[in-house]
């Protein structure tokens, strides 16, 4: 299948929405892309960039004539775009976002009415801590995973055109359920992430930062995240993250209780058994990092 997208309408002219138009475009298969967003700033600062061609705040007039749209909003910010663009599509328009959680947005594309054969749910798996339309660059998904977590009413003529699509950014597309998704999310992805912000605010009243060089560095790297979208996310995958927290919470409870002990050898084993796992991952995936 070759594809041809005429009018690309994205809702959430950020990184991710403005990266995927920029690796559509240095692919050719887009006509058109219009941005949607909040701040008015950073969709002038999308055109002036060439991320996208136009932009509307307006976003019923925007997908009147589109045949693609993505989201690309923080995911709880969907439910009210889904409600906003549900009437407004045009027939053969197929829906599409990227969000960082699947079940949540998929309930929400069911609450607004959408017809579901035409909703592929997506998810990215590449991002930076950065934001915004000037954050976005077209190589962000190459060699990257995108999953894709159809429904049951996806229909398969919607998922091959959005499988299509990410091919062209150079990603490597996964089919799964969206449950499965959220649960390796929490532990991958979300955790971290949340652990990192915990690891700043427990330690940035003692005045040591001055003091950090790399390790410290890499590890807090994503605490520079966008507050406003991991809130979203941490809302939406609750349940699976709290697992993971729980699980976390236990490992430090071990650690905690080697060390009032003295367990040298408890400490040893923990930390073997971590370089073990982190090192086999390095040397069997490695190269897709
Ligand atoms: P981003 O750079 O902050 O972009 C989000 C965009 O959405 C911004 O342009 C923002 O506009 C706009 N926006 C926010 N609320 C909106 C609303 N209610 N209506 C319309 N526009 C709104 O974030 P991103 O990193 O591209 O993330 C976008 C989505 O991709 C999120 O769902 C996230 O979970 C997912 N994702 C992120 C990553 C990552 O690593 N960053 C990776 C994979 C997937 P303003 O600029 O005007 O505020």
């Amino acid at each position: 299948m070759s594809l041809s997208i005429q009018h690309l309408v994205i809702i959430g002219t950020g990184l991710i929405g403005g990266s995927l138009a920029l690796a559509l475009k240095q692919a050719g298969v887009v006509k058109r892309i219009t941005g949607v967003g909040r701040s008015p700033q950073n969709l002038h600062d999308a055109i002036r960039l060439g991320v996208i061609d136009d932009a509307s705040d307006n976003i019923q007039q925007a997908v009147q004539d589109a045949d693609m749209v993505l989201l690309a909003v923080p995911v709880a910010a969907c439910a009210q775009v889904f409600k906003d663009i549900a009437d407004a599509l045009p027939e053969h328009a197929i829906i599409t976002d990227a969000g960082s959680t699947k079940q949540s947005v998929i309930k929400d594309a069911q609450k607004s009415g959408l017809d579901m054969s035409r909703f592929v749910p997506a998810h990215p798996i590449a991002g930076t801590e950065h934001s915004g339309a000037a954050a976005a660059f077209p190589t962000l998904f190459q060699n990257h995973r995108c999953i894709l977590t159809p429904s049951t009413e996806t229909s398969a003529e919607s998922l091959a055109k959005v499988r299509e699509m990410w091919k062209y950014t150079g990603a490597n597309i996964e089919i799964m359920d969206a449950k499965q998704h959220d649960d390796i999310m929490a532990s991958i992805s979300h955790l971290p992430h949340l652990t990192a912000f915990s690891l700043i605010n427990a330690l940035h009243d003692d005045d040591v930062f001055r003091f950090a060089a790399g390790g410290f560095r890499d590890f807090t790297r994503i605490a520079s995240s966008s507050p406003e979208m991991w809130r979203d996310i941490a809302l939406c995958n609750a349940a699976a993250i709290t697992d993971k927290i729980d699980a976390l919470q236990h490992e430090l409870h071990d650690l905690r209780q080697a060390l009032q002990t003295q367990n040298g050898e408890a400490l040893l084993q923990k930390f073997t058994a971590a370089k073990q796992a982190r090192d086999q991952w390095l040397s069997a995936y490695g190269d897709n990092i």
